[in-house]
Protein backbone atom coordinates (compact mmCIF):
# COMPACT_ATOMS: atom_id res chain seq x y z
CA UNK A 1 0.00 0.00 0.00
CA UNK A 2 1.16 3.23 -0.35
CA UNK A 3 2.73 5.53 2.37
CA UNK A 4 1.64 8.84 1.33
CA UNK A 5 -2.06 9.64 0.81
CA UNK A 6 -3.73 12.79 0.22
CA UNK A 7 -7.18 13.87 0.32
CA UNK A 8 -9.26 16.37 -1.24
CA UNK A 9 -11.85 17.99 0.76
CA UNK A 10 -12.41 18.37 4.83
CA UNK A 11 -15.60 17.82 5.27
CA UNK A 12 -17.21 14.96 7.49
CA UNK A 13 -15.73 12.52 5.39
CA UNK A 14 -12.08 13.94 4.44
CA UNK A 15 -11.71 14.56 8.21
CA UNK A 16 -12.43 11.06 9.39
CA UNK A 17 -10.44 9.35 6.49
CA UNK A 18 -7.70 11.68 7.76
CA UNK A 19 -7.77 10.21 11.03
CA UNK A 20 -7.97 7.13 10.03
CA UNK A 21 -5.03 7.39 7.83
CA UNK A 22 -3.15 8.65 10.24
CA UNK A 23 -3.51 6.11 12.68
CA UNK A 24 -2.46 3.47 10.16
CA UNK A 25 0.50 5.00 9.62
CA UNK A 26 -0.02 6.64 6.49
CA UNK A 27 1.93 9.99 5.91
CA UNK A 28 -1.34 12.71 5.42
CA UNK A 29 -1.77 15.74 3.57
CA UNK A 30 -5.58 17.25 2.97
CA UNK A 31 -6.70 20.16 0.90
CA UNK A 32 -9.72 21.75 0.28
CA UNK A 33 -9.77 24.45 -2.46
CA UNK A 34 -12.93 26.17 -0.05
CA UNK A 35 -12.87 27.01 3.54
CA UNK A 36 -12.52 24.33 5.71
CA UNK A 37 -14.59 24.42 8.66
CA UNK A 38 -13.86 25.17 12.03
CA UNK A 39 -14.61 22.27 14.19
CA UNK A 40 -12.40 20.40 11.36
CA UNK A 41 -9.48 22.76 11.40
CA UNK A 42 -9.43 22.08 15.45
CA UNK A 43 -9.57 18.33 14.69
CA UNK A 44 -6.70 18.40 12.39
CA UNK A 45 -4.40 20.58 13.80
CA UNK A 46 -5.59 18.55 17.50
CA UNK A 47 -3.88 15.40 15.56
CA UNK A 48 -1.13 17.21 14.03
CA UNK A 49 -2.56 16.14 10.22
CA UNK A 50 -1.31 18.74 7.14
CA UNK A 51 -3.85 20.60 5.51
CA UNK A 52 -4.28 23.64 3.69
CA UNK A 53 -7.45 25.57 2.48
CA UNK A 54 -8.73 28.21 -0.13
CA UNK A 55 -6.09 25.90 -2.71
CA UNK A 56 -5.29 22.50 -4.12
CA UNK A 57 -1.26 22.71 -4.23
CA UNK A 58 -0.79 20.02 -7.29
CA UNK A 59 2.68 18.99 -5.72
CA UNK A 60 1.49 18.25 -2.66
CA UNK A 61 -1.27 16.45 -3.76
CA UNK A 62 0.05 14.69 -6.91
CA UNK A 63 2.97 12.61 -5.21
CA UNK A 64 0.97 10.90 -2.92
CA UNK A 65 0.36 6.89 -3.77
CA UNK A 66 -3.42 7.16 -3.16
CA UNK A 67 -6.16 9.93 -3.19
CA UNK A 68 -9.10 10.03 -0.92
CA UNK A 69 -12.00 12.11 -2.69
CA UNK A 70 -15.11 13.64 -0.69
CA UNK A 71 -18.21 12.67 -2.60
CA UNK A 72 -19.08 16.23 -2.71
CA UNK A 73 -15.73 16.47 -5.57
CA UNK A 74 -17.15 16.01 -8.68
CA UNK A 75 -15.05 14.02 -11.45
CA UNK A 76 -14.15 16.48 -13.02
CA UNK A 77 -12.55 18.69 -10.89
CA UNK A 78 -9.12 19.61 -12.70
CA UNK A 79 -7.18 18.22 -9.72
CA UNK A 80 -9.15 15.03 -9.84
CA UNK A 81 -8.91 14.54 -13.81
CA UNK A 82 -5.00 15.61 -13.11
CA UNK A 83 -4.40 12.91 -10.21
CA UNK A 84 -6.14 10.11 -13.05
CA UNK A 85 -3.73 11.66 -16.07
CA UNK A 86 -1.09 11.12 -13.38
CA UNK A 87 -1.80 7.07 -13.00
CA UNK A 88 -2.49 8.34 -9.22
CA UNK A 89 -5.72 5.76 -7.59
CA UNK A 90 -8.95 8.40 -6.80
CA UNK A 91 -10.80 6.24 -4.22
CA UNK A 92 -13.69 7.07 -1.72
CA UNK A 93 -13.83 7.40 1.84
CA UNK A 94 -15.67 4.08 2.11
CA UNK A 95 -13.42 2.01 -0.19
CA UNK A 96 -10.60 2.86 2.23
CA UNK A 97 -12.09 2.49 5.52
CA UNK A 98 -13.87 -0.78 3.74
CA UNK A 99 -10.20 -2.19 4.26
CA UNK A 100 -9.31 -2.14 7.84
CA UNK A 101 -12.41 -3.58 9.85
CA UNK A 102 -13.70 -7.41 9.08
CA UNK A 103 -17.13 -6.56 10.50
CA UNK A 104 -20.07 -7.30 8.40
CA UNK A 105 -21.45 -4.50 6.33
CA UNK A 106 -24.87 -3.81 5.68
CA UNK A 107 -24.74 -1.05 2.63
CA UNK A 108 -28.19 1.12 2.17
CA UNK A 109 -28.16 2.32 -1.55
CA UNK A 110 -31.02 4.03 -3.76
CA UNK A 111 -32.53 7.62 -5.00
CA UNK A 112 -34.61 7.85 -1.96
CA UNK A 113 -35.19 6.50 1.04
CA UNK A 114 -31.82 5.47 2.24
CA UNK A 115 -31.79 7.65 5.34
CA UNK A 116 -35.04 6.23 6.35
CA UNK A 117 -33.75 2.59 5.60
CA UNK A 118 -30.41 2.86 7.34
CA UNK A 119 -31.76 4.30 10.52
CA UNK A 120 -34.84 1.49 10.60
CA UNK A 121 -31.70 -1.36 10.20
CA UNK A 122 -29.77 0.09 12.44
CA UNK A 123 -32.56 0.25 15.31
CA UNK A 124 -33.19 -3.29 14.57
CA UNK A 125 -29.60 -4.24 15.56
CA UNK A 126 -29.22 -2.00 17.98
CA UNK A 127 -32.33 -2.77 19.60
CA UNK A 128 -31.56 -7.02 19.47
CA UNK A 129 -28.13 -6.14 21.47
CA UNK A 130 -25.29 -6.27 18.60
CA UNK A 131 -22.64 -4.36 18.41
CA UNK A 132 -23.09 -2.08 15.55
CA UNK A 133 -22.08 1.34 14.28
CA UNK A 134 -24.09 4.31 11.81
CA UNK A 135 -22.83 5.88 9.25
CA UNK A 136 -21.18 6.48 6.11
CA UNK A 137 -23.45 8.98 4.38
CA UNK A 138 -25.68 9.61 7.67
CA UNK A 139 -24.14 10.95 10.67
CA UNK A 140 -20.40 10.27 11.23
CA UNK A 141 -18.41 9.13 8.33
CA UNK A 142 -17.30 5.66 8.38
CA UNK A 143 -13.82 6.18 8.55
CA UNK A 144 -13.89 8.78 11.52
CA UNK A 145 -16.35 5.76 13.22
CA UNK A 146 -13.95 3.15 12.47
CA UNK A 147 -10.62 5.40 14.03
CA UNK A 148 -12.20 5.53 16.85
CA UNK A 149 -13.25 1.66 17.27
CA UNK A 150 -14.18 -1.47 15.58
CA UNK A 151 -17.80 -2.70 15.37
CA UNK A 152 -19.02 -6.40 14.71
CA UNK A 153 -22.29 -4.76 12.33
CA UNK A 154 -21.54 -1.30 10.53
CA UNK A 155 -24.97 -0.02 8.86
CA UNK A 156 -23.89 1.97 6.09
CA UNK A 157 -25.99 4.85 3.86
CA UNK A 158 -24.02 5.06 0.36
CA UNK A 159 -24.78 7.68 -2.05
CA UNK A 160 -23.93 7.53 -5.49
CA UNK A 161 -20.81 9.63 -5.38
CA UNK A 162 -19.57 7.25 -2.93
CA UNK A 163 -20.47 4.03 -4.72
CA UNK A 164 -18.43 6.29 -7.80
CA UNK A 165 -14.93 5.94 -5.61
CA UNK A 166 -15.62 2.04 -4.50
CA UNK A 167 -13.90 -0.72 -6.12
CA UNK A 168 -12.57 -3.03 -3.74
CA UNK A 169 -15.30 -2.66 -1.28
CA UNK A 170 -17.43 -5.40 -0.77
CA UNK A 171 -21.29 -5.16 1.50
CA UNK A 172 -22.09 -8.83 3.24
CA UNK A 173 -25.74 -7.31 2.51
CA UNK A 174 -26.26 -4.82 -0.07
CA UNK A 175 -29.60 -3.00 -0.30
CA UNK A 176 -30.47 -1.09 -3.16
CA UNK A 177 -34.14 0.73 -2.72
CA UNK A 178 -34.94 2.37 -5.87
CA UNK A 179 -33.02 4.12 -8.69
CA UNK A 180 -35.14 7.58 -10.02
CA UNK A 181 -33.32 10.47 -11.60
CA UNK A 182 -31.34 12.57 -9.42
CA UNK A 183 -28.20 14.34 -8.95
CA UNK A 184 -27.73 13.63 -13.53
CA UNK A 185 -25.79 17.30 -13.21
CA UNK A 186 -22.84 15.04 -12.32
CA UNK A 187 -23.64 11.90 -14.74
CA UNK A 188 -23.39 14.33 -18.03
CA UNK A 189 -27.34 14.24 -17.92
CA UNK A 190 -27.12 10.47 -18.53
CA UNK A 191 -29.55 8.22 -16.81
CA UNK A 192 -28.03 4.73 -17.67
CA UNK A 193 -24.23 6.35 -15.65
CA UNK A 194 -26.21 7.31 -12.78
CA UNK A 195 -27.56 3.58 -12.47
CA UNK A 196 -24.48 1.75 -13.19
CA UNK A 197 -23.40 3.91 -10.11
CA UNK A 198 -26.02 2.80 -8.36
CA UNK A 199 -25.63 -0.67 -8.94
CA UNK A 200 -21.96 -0.50 -7.94
CA UNK A 201 -23.39 -1.41 -4.23
CA UNK A 202 -23.40 -5.24 -5.53
CA UNK A 203 -19.62 -5.47 -7.07
CA UNK A 204 -17.22 -8.10 -5.30
CA UNK A 205 -20.11 -10.04 -3.48
CA UNK A 206 -20.01 -13.67 -4.07
CA UNK A 207 -22.73 -16.34 -3.10
CA UNK A 208 -21.82 -15.67 0.49
CA UNK A 209 -23.19 -12.36 0.61
CA UNK A 210 -27.41 -11.21 0.39
CA UNK A 211 -28.65 -8.53 -2.00
CA UNK A 212 -31.83 -7.27 -1.44
CA UNK A 213 -33.65 -5.15 -3.91
CA UNK A 214 -37.05 -3.66 -5.16
CA UNK A 215 -38.47 -6.02 -7.48
CA UNK A 216 -41.37 -3.31 -8.89
CA UNK A 217 -38.34 -0.69 -10.12
CA UNK A 218 -37.98 -1.17 -13.81
CA UNK A 219 -34.58 0.69 -13.69
CA UNK A 220 -33.02 -2.55 -11.15
CA UNK A 221 -35.24 -5.03 -12.59
CA UNK A 222 -32.87 -4.01 -15.97
CA UNK A 223 -29.84 -3.76 -13.88
CA UNK A 224 -30.40 -7.72 -12.75
CA UNK A 225 -30.18 -8.81 -16.29
CA UNK A 226 -26.82 -6.62 -17.26
CA UNK A 227 -24.84 -7.72 -13.87
CA UNK A 228 -26.08 -10.36 -13.30
CA UNK A 229 -25.35 -10.55 -9.02
CA UNK A 230 -23.36 -13.13 -7.73
CA UNK A 231 -25.52 -12.68 -4.15
CA UNK A 232 -28.16 -14.35 -2.87
CA UNK A 233 -30.91 -12.71 -4.06
CA UNK A 234 -33.61 -11.38 -1.39
CA UNK A 235 -36.53 -9.38 -4.10
CA UNK A 236 -39.21 -7.04 -2.90
CA UNK A 237 -42.45 -6.26 -4.40
CA UNK A 238 -46.37 -5.20 -3.48
CA UNK A 239 -47.26 -6.09 -6.84
CA UNK A 240 -45.68 -9.85 -8.08
CA UNK A 241 -44.22 -12.98 -6.48
CA UNK A 242 -41.11 -12.76 -5.32
CA UNK A 243 -40.66 -16.75 -5.65
CA UNK A 244 -38.32 -18.76 -3.24
CA UNK A 245 -36.91 -16.12 -1.19
CA UNK A 246 -37.75 -12.18 -0.15
CA UNK A 247 -40.63 -10.27 0.60
CA UNK A 248 -43.94 -9.40 -1.17
CA UNK A 249 -47.66 -7.90 0.40
CA UNK A 250 -50.63 -9.59 1.01
CA UNK A 251 -53.15 -6.87 0.07
CA UNK A 252 -56.21 -6.58 2.21
CA UNK A 253 -58.43 -5.05 -0.34
CA UNK A 254 -60.62 -3.51 2.53
CA UNK A 255 -58.31 -2.20 4.65
CA UNK A 256 -54.57 -1.19 3.25
CA UNK A 257 -53.46 -1.42 6.53
CA UNK A 258 -54.41 -4.57 7.36
CA UNK A 259 -52.13 -6.11 4.94
CA UNK A 260 -49.38 -8.29 5.28
CA UNK A 261 -45.94 -8.27 4.95
CA UNK A 262 -44.46 -11.54 3.98
CA UNK A 263 -40.84 -12.26 4.65
CA UNK A 264 -39.33 -15.69 3.17
CA UNK A 265 -35.60 -15.97 3.77
CA UNK A 266 -33.80 -19.23 3.74
CA UNK A 267 -36.77 -21.58 4.70
CA UNK A 268 -38.14 -19.32 7.17
CA UNK A 269 -41.57 -17.21 7.07
CA UNK A 270 -42.19 -14.20 8.64
CA UNK A 271 -45.17 -11.43 8.61
CA UNK A 272 -45.71 -8.36 10.00
CA UNK A 273 -49.13 -6.39 9.42
CA UNK A 274 -48.67 -2.66 8.34
CA UNK A 275 -50.72 -0.86 11.00
CA UNK A 276 -48.42 -2.39 13.35
CA UNK A 277 -45.38 0.00 12.24
CA UNK A 278 -44.97 3.64 12.97
CA UNK A 279 -44.35 5.11 9.94
CA UNK A 280 -47.32 5.34 6.85
CA UNK A 281 -46.76 5.81 3.39
CA UNK A 282 -46.27 3.26 0.74
CA UNK A 283 -42.49 4.31 0.01
CA UNK A 284 -41.93 3.49 4.00
CA UNK A 285 -44.00 -0.36 3.51
CA UNK A 286 -41.10 -0.30 0.98
CA UNK A 287 -38.20 1.02 3.33
CA UNK A 288 -39.77 -1.51 6.29
CA UNK A 289 -39.51 -4.07 4.50
CA UNK A 290 -35.94 -3.95 3.44
CA UNK A 291 -35.23 -3.31 7.44
CA UNK A 292 -36.76 -6.73 8.53
CA UNK A 293 -35.70 -8.36 5.22
CA UNK A 294 -32.10 -7.43 6.79
CA UNK A 295 -33.18 -8.01 10.30
CA UNK A 296 -34.16 -11.73 9.52
CA UNK A 297 -30.85 -12.49 7.45
CA UNK A 298 -28.64 -11.80 10.28
CA UNK A 299 -30.77 -13.69 12.55
CA UNK A 300 -32.90 -11.56 14.51
CA UNK A 301 -35.84 -12.76 16.29
CA UNK A 302 -39.08 -11.75 14.31
CA UNK A 303 -40.81 -10.10 17.88
CA UNK A 304 -37.76 -8.33 18.26
CA UNK A 305 -37.84 -6.85 14.52
CA UNK A 306 -41.35 -5.97 14.65
CA UNK A 307 -40.75 -4.05 18.43
CA UNK A 308 -38.56 -1.87 16.16
CA UNK A 309 -40.43 -0.98 13.60
CA UNK A 310 -43.14 -0.75 16.10
CA UNK A 311 -41.49 1.77 17.65
CA UNK A 312 -39.29 3.51 14.59
CA UNK A 313 -39.38 7.28 14.76
CA UNK A 314 -39.14 8.63 11.80
CA UNK A 315 -36.59 10.89 10.75
CA UNK A 316 -36.48 14.57 10.80
CA UNK A 317 -37.70 16.73 7.65
CA UNK A 318 -39.07 13.36 6.08
CA UNK A 319 -42.48 13.82 5.84
CA UNK A 320 -42.34 15.23 9.42
CA UNK A 321 -45.77 15.91 11.08
CA UNK A 322 -45.18 19.46 12.48
CA UNK A 323 -48.30 20.72 13.82
CA UNK A 324 -52.11 21.19 13.31
CA UNK A 325 -53.31 24.38 13.64
CA UNK A 326 -57.36 25.66 12.68
CA UNK A 327 -57.56 21.81 11.55
CA UNK A 328 -54.83 22.12 8.88
CA UNK A 329 -51.44 19.88 8.84
CA UNK A 330 -48.48 21.39 8.56
CA UNK A 331 -45.99 18.92 7.00
CA UNK A 332 -42.59 19.25 6.68
CA UNK A 333 -40.99 16.85 4.27
CA UNK A 334 -38.14 19.46 3.20
CA UNK A 335 -35.59 16.57 2.21
CA UNK A 336 -37.30 15.55 -0.26
CA UNK A 337 -34.89 17.11 -3.04
CA UNK A 338 -36.33 15.34 -6.07
CA UNK A 339 -39.17 14.19 -8.02
CA UNK A 340 -39.91 10.74 -7.27
CA UNK A 341 -39.71 11.69 -3.21
CA UNK A 342 -42.44 14.40 -3.15
CA UNK A 343 -44.41 11.96 -5.96
CA UNK A 344 -44.68 9.15 -2.52
CA UNK A 345 -45.89 12.84 -0.48
CA UNK A 346 -48.75 13.86 -2.73
CA UNK A 347 -49.50 10.36 -2.96
CA UNK A 348 -49.96 9.85 0.65
CA UNK A 349 -52.02 12.92 0.89
CA UNK A 350 -56.27 12.28 1.29
CA UNK A 351 -56.53 15.77 1.71
CA UNK A 352 -56.30 18.96 -0.53
CA UNK A 353 -52.79 20.33 -0.39
CA UNK A 354 -51.30 23.47 -0.58
CA UNK A 355 -48.35 22.64 -1.64
CA UNK A 356 -44.62 24.63 -0.86
CA UNK A 357 -42.46 23.60 -4.00
CA UNK A 358 -39.26 24.79 -5.95
CA UNK A 359 -35.99 25.70 -5.26
CA UNK A 360 -32.42 25.38 -7.02
CA UNK A 361 -33.73 22.82 -9.96
CA UNK A 362 -31.20 19.64 -10.39
CA UNK A 363 -33.23 19.05 -14.08
CA UNK A 364 -36.56 18.37 -12.81
CA UNK A 365 -39.21 16.61 -15.24
CA UNK A 366 -42.41 17.62 -13.63
CA UNK A 367 -44.92 15.96 -15.95
CA UNK A 368 -44.58 12.55 -13.60
CA UNK A 369 -46.11 14.95 -11.11
CA UNK A 370 -48.60 15.96 -12.48
CA UNK A 371 -51.58 13.39 -12.44
CA UNK A 372 -51.03 13.52 -8.17
CA UNK A 373 -50.91 17.32 -8.52
CA UNK A 374 -54.49 17.67 -10.47
CA UNK A 375 -55.56 15.49 -8.34
CA UNK A 376 -54.86 16.41 -5.04
CA UNK A 377 -53.87 20.50 -4.98
CA UNK A 378 -55.71 23.30 -4.37
CA UNK A 379 -52.87 25.79 -4.46
CA UNK A 380 -48.54 26.44 -5.06
CA UNK A 381 -46.58 27.99 -3.34
CA UNK A 382 -43.24 28.34 -4.98
CA UNK A 383 -40.25 29.01 -2.73
CA UNK A 384 -37.22 29.61 -4.43
CA UNK A 385 -35.40 32.13 -6.40
CA UNK A 386 -36.18 31.34 -9.78
CA UNK A 387 -40.13 29.82 -10.07
CA UNK A 388 -39.98 29.98 -13.77
CA UNK A 389 -40.21 26.11 -14.67
CA UNK A 390 -42.88 25.27 -11.74
CA UNK A 391 -44.87 28.09 -13.12
CA UNK A 392 -44.61 26.65 -17.03
CA UNK A 393 -45.20 23.07 -15.43
CA UNK A 394 -48.57 23.45 -13.76
CA UNK A 395 -50.06 26.71 -14.16
CA UNK A 396 -52.55 25.47 -16.74
CA UNK A 397 -54.00 23.55 -14.09
CA UNK A 398 -53.29 24.91 -10.86
CA UNK A 399 -55.26 28.51 -10.70
CA UNK A 400 -53.35 29.33 -7.58
CA UNK A 401 -49.85 29.93 -7.82
CA UNK A 402 -47.73 32.22 -5.47
CA UNK A 403 -44.03 33.32 -5.34
CA UNK A 404 -42.74 33.51 -1.91
CA UNK A 405 -38.80 34.36 -0.66
CA UNK A 406 -38.37 32.92 2.53
CA UNK A 407 -39.70 30.39 4.41
CA UNK A 408 -41.91 31.97 6.59
CA UNK A 409 -43.86 34.12 3.82
CA UNK A 410 -44.71 30.92 2.15
CA UNK A 411 -46.40 29.37 5.71
CA UNK A 412 -48.20 32.70 5.75
CA UNK A 413 -49.72 32.27 2.40
CA UNK A 414 -50.58 28.76 2.80
CA UNK A 415 -52.11 29.55 6.12
CA UNK A 416 -54.58 32.04 4.40
CA UNK A 417 -55.31 30.13 1.80
CA UNK A 418 -55.94 27.26 3.56
CA UNK A 419 -59.21 25.79 4.92
CA UNK A 420 -60.08 23.36 7.44
CA UNK A 421 -58.85 19.57 6.61
CA UNK A 422 -56.40 20.42 4.55
CA UNK A 423 -52.74 19.95 4.36
CA UNK A 424 -49.87 22.67 4.08
CA UNK A 425 -47.04 20.14 2.62
CA UNK A 426 -43.49 21.32 1.87
CA UNK A 427 -41.92 18.83 -0.47
CA UNK A 428 -39.84 21.46 -2.44
CA UNK A 429 -38.87 18.85 -5.30
CA UNK A 430 -35.57 20.57 -5.48
CA UNK A 431 -32.35 21.60 -3.56
CA UNK A 432 -32.22 24.34 -1.25
CA UNK A 433 -29.43 26.12 -2.08
CA UNK A 434 -30.58 28.99 -3.35
CA UNK A 435 -32.49 30.59 -0.18
CA UNK A 436 -31.28 28.39 2.39
CA UNK A 437 -28.19 26.96 4.08
CA UNK A 438 -29.46 23.20 3.30
CA UNK A 439 -32.61 21.16 3.48
CA UNK A 440 -32.38 21.28 7.11
CA UNK A 441 -32.17 24.81 7.70
CA UNK A 442 -35.33 24.96 4.90
CA UNK A 443 -37.25 22.79 6.68
CA UNK A 444 -36.31 23.97 10.33
CA UNK A 445 -36.84 27.88 9.33
CA UNK A 446 -40.70 26.06 7.87
CA UNK A 447 -41.29 24.47 11.40
CA UNK A 448 -39.91 27.86 13.08
CA UNK A 449 -42.51 29.73 10.72
CA UNK A 450 -45.51 27.26 11.57
CA UNK A 451 -44.86 27.80 15.16
CA UNK A 452 -44.94 31.59 14.89
CA UNK A 453 -48.47 31.37 13.45
P1 LIG B 1 -32.35 9.64 1.14
O1 LIG B 1 -31.41 9.45 2.28
O2 LIG B 1 -32.17 8.58 0.08
O3 LIG B 1 -32.40 11.01 0.58
P2 LIG B 1 -34.60 9.83 2.99
O4 LIG B 1 -34.97 8.67 3.86
O5 LIG B 1 -33.85 10.95 3.60
O6 LIG B 1 -33.82 9.28 1.71
O7 LIG B 1 -35.93 10.40 2.32
C1 LIG B 1 -35.83 11.43 1.34
C2 LIG B 1 -37.20 11.79 0.78
O8 LIG B 1 -37.72 10.67 0.06
C3 LIG B 1 -38.24 12.11 1.85
O9 LIG B 1 -39.07 13.10 1.29
C4 LIG B 1 -38.99 10.80 2.04
O10 LIG B 1 -40.31 11.00 2.50
C5 LIG B 1 -38.93 10.18 0.65
N1 LIG B 1 -38.78 8.71 0.65
C6 LIG B 1 -38.39 7.92 1.68
N2 LIG B 1 -38.33 6.62 1.30
C7 LIG B 1 -38.69 6.58 -0.01
C8 LIG B 1 -38.81 5.53 -0.98
N3 LIG B 1 -38.56 4.25 -0.67
N4 LIG B 1 -39.21 5.88 -2.24
C9 LIG B 1 -39.46 7.17 -2.56
N5 LIG B 1 -39.38 8.20 -1.69
C10 LIG B 1 -38.99 7.92 -0.43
Amino acid sequence: MPKRIAILGAGESGVGAAILAQKKGFEVFVSDKGIIEEKYKKVLSQFEIRFEEGKHTEELILDAGEIIKSPGIPDRAEIVLNAVRNGIPVISEIEFAGRFTNGKKICITGSNGKTTTTLMIWNILKNAGLDVALGGNIGKSFAWLLAEQDHDYWVLEISSFQLDGMFDFKADIAVLLNITPDHLDRYDNDFGKYAASKFRIIQNQTDADAFIYWLDDPVIAEGIKKYNPKARRYPFSITQNIGRQGAYLITNETDFLKSRICIKTNNDIMEMILQEMTLRGKHNVYNSTAAAVSGRLLEIRKESIKQSLATFQGAEHRLEFVARIRGVDYINDSKATNVNSTWYALEEATRPVIWIAGGQDKGNDYTVLLPLVKAKVKAIICLGVDNAKIHKAFQPHIPIIFDAGSAEEAVQLAYKIADKDEIVLLSPTCASFDLFLNYEDRGTQFKKAVFNL
